[in-house]
C-alpha cells in the first residue's frame, strides 16, 4: 500500500517506507538527500565530541599536536554549518 509523507527536513512527499529516521534527531523521519546531509552532520558531531573528550583528558597521541587538532574541530564545526546545521542544537 502506497502511503506518502512529507519529509521532515525539505518537506517534500515521499514514500513512507524509503524515509529515514533522522541521525540527529530520532522523532523525524528524513527523505534519501536529507538523509545523507543529516547523517554526514550526525559523523562529523560525533567526531568533535571525542575530539574535545580527548583534548579534555590530555590524551597521549595529541601531545604537542593541541593545536593541530583544535584546528580540526573547527574545521568540522565549520563543514556542520555549511550543511545548514546549527552545532549548537546538535
Ligand atoms: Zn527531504
Amino acid at each position: 500500500m502506497e502511503m506518502p509523507v512529507p519529509c521532515d527536513k525539505c518537506g517534500e512527499w515521499v514514500e513512507l517506507n524509503s524515509t529515514r529516521q533522522s541521525e540527529t534527531d530520532r522523532n523525524k523521519l528524513y527523505c534519501e538527500s536529507c538523509y545523507e546531509v543529516d547523517n554526514e552532520v550526525d559523523t562529523l558531531h560525533q567526531e568533535i565530541l571525542d575530539l574535545e573528550y580527548d583534548l579534555d583528558n590530555d590524551a597521549e597521541h595529541m601531545k604537542g599536536q593541541r593545536r593541530e587538532y583544535k584546528k580540526e574541530i573547527k574545521e568540522k564545526r565549520a563543514r556542520i554549518a555549511e550543511l545548514g546545521y546549527d552545532y549548537e542544537d546538535l
